[in-house]
This record gives C-alpha cells, structure tokens and sequence, in this order.
C-alpha cells in the first residue's frame, strides 16, 4: 500500500531529493532542526484544539484561549534563536488568537479535532492527512485546515482541500459541503465545494504524481526558496549552489 498526503506530494513536487531524505532514506529525524515558526504553528494549532475540546461554552474565553497559549509554550521553547526572537513570535500567535476570537464563532461544537485521517484510494494507496476541525451545521459538513502562514503567493491550489474531503466523506459516510483553509493571521478564508468532477480531477492528479515517484530514478535536488528551512542543506550534492541562491534571494 502506497501511503500518500498532499504534503508528501508537495515535498516531492518542491525538492525530490528532500522527499528522498524524508520518505526513502528515513533520516529526517536524525536531521531535523526546531524552528521558531513551526514551534509556533504548532502551539497555536493546540490552543485551538485544547479550546474547542471545552465542552461549556461560556469557558471558551479569551483569557481561557490565552491560557492554553501560554501552556502549550511552556511545554515546548525549541527553536527561538533569542528571548527577543521567542517574544516576537509570542505577539504573532497572540495576535491571530485575537483575531480568531474576534472573527469567529466560538461556540461551535466540532464533530472532529486535529487528528490523522485516512481513506483508501483503491487497493493500491492510502489516502492521509492531518486535519483540524470538522464542523456540521444545517448546510452540512464542512472540513477546516488553520494556516498560520501567508497564502500562497502563486495561487490557490484546492488539491489538499479536496483531498481532506475526500478523506472526511469516507470517515463520516455523508458528502462534504465545503473544505476551507483559514489564515489566521487576517482571518481569510479559502474555500472548495467538492463536486464528482473535483474529487475526480484530485485522484487523477494524486495517481499521476504516485506514478511519476514511483518512475523516479534520480531524486534530483531542486534548488528553491525553501532550501532556506531545509533540515539537509549541508549533506545536500546542491549545497553550493542552494547557498549561492538564499545568499543572491535574501527575505
Ligand atoms: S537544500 Fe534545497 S535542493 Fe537541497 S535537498 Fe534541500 S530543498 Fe532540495
């Protein structure tokens, strides 16, 4: 069975050579650095977590949001190259919390919390991905994936979000009404209402992008923006020329 999510695919599609160190040769915990805004992201995505789980909802406060903030950070520092550093991102993820209290309805009571969620696609590969929140109202189900980034500057690609209802449907047995991103930073929101004709444009993409891992031969580095947070930078055959690129593309 070929396990696939749509960030394996992205890895693939961004650096194979990264996908090989991550997903074949199985040594990303061996080089794997904490970085402050994955530390973040990951207690910001908690908090919300620990929030929802609040059953009463005359709890689900800002302080108590704060709170589980602040209690999530306490358990993880990794990653902040500075107190000033860690305090900078401390006011970020403060910040989307406000923004996500204010923005919001709070009261919601989600049918599932951040978990992994699977579905078969076939015989042949699994389906996989880390979702946030499921809803259901009157209008129906509709899946949640929190962004703590900025959206994508090139576009909006709905192949994870389909993918995320797909897998939701099979779970839950009833359709997917809408699957969306929220950037928490703004509050925007990115949506999809799946339809027959996207859940079969997704599994079309998602077996053409197995094939073409399946048919690769070379794993070849591809030097990107993103070989600025890439755990294998200094083992990487592209070394120099990643370094020439992030010294030539400074943030
Ligand atoms: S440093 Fe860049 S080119 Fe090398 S493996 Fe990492 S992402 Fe790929």
């Amino acid at each position: 069975m070929f396990k696939v999510s749509p960030f394996k695919l992205n890895l693939y599609k961004t650096c194979p050579q990264q996908y090989k160190y991550v997903y074949i040769d199985d040594i990303a915990d061996q080089y794997k650095t904490a970085k402050p805004y994955l530390t973040m992201g990951a207690h910001v995505h908690n908090a919300l977590k620990d929030f929802f789980e609040i059953e009463d909802v005359q709890e689900r406060t800002w302080q108590t949001l704060e709170a589980l903030l602040r209690k999530r950070w306490r358990e993880n520092r990794n990653g902040f190259a500075s107190r000033d550093e860690e305090a900078l991102y401390g006011k970020k993820a403060i910040q989307m919390l406000k923004v996500f209290m204010h923005e919001n309805d709070v009261t919601k009571r989600p049918l599932l919390l951040e978990d992994y969620y699977e579905t078969n696609l076939g015989s042949e590969v699994k389906l996989l991905g880390r979702i946030d929140r499921v809803d259901e109202d009157a209008d129906g189900v509709h899946v949640i994936d929190y962004k703590t980034g900025k959206p994508q500057e090139e576009g909006f690609d709905p192949l994870q979000l389909a993918a995320y209802a797909m897998i939701i449907s099979a779970k839950l047995k009833k359709p997917v009404r809408k699957a969306s991103f929220l950037y928490l930073q703004t509050n925007l929101w990115q949506s999809v209402e799946p339809s027959d004709e996207l859940y079969q444009d997704t599994v079309d993409r998602i077996m053409d992008e197995i094939a073409s891992i399946q048919n690769e031969q070379e794993f070849r580095p591809r030097v990107n923006p993103f070989c600025r947070s890439c755990d294998f930078i200094e083992i990487c055959p592209a070394r120099d020329e990643a370094k020439k690129f992030l010294k030539a593309n400074k943030t």
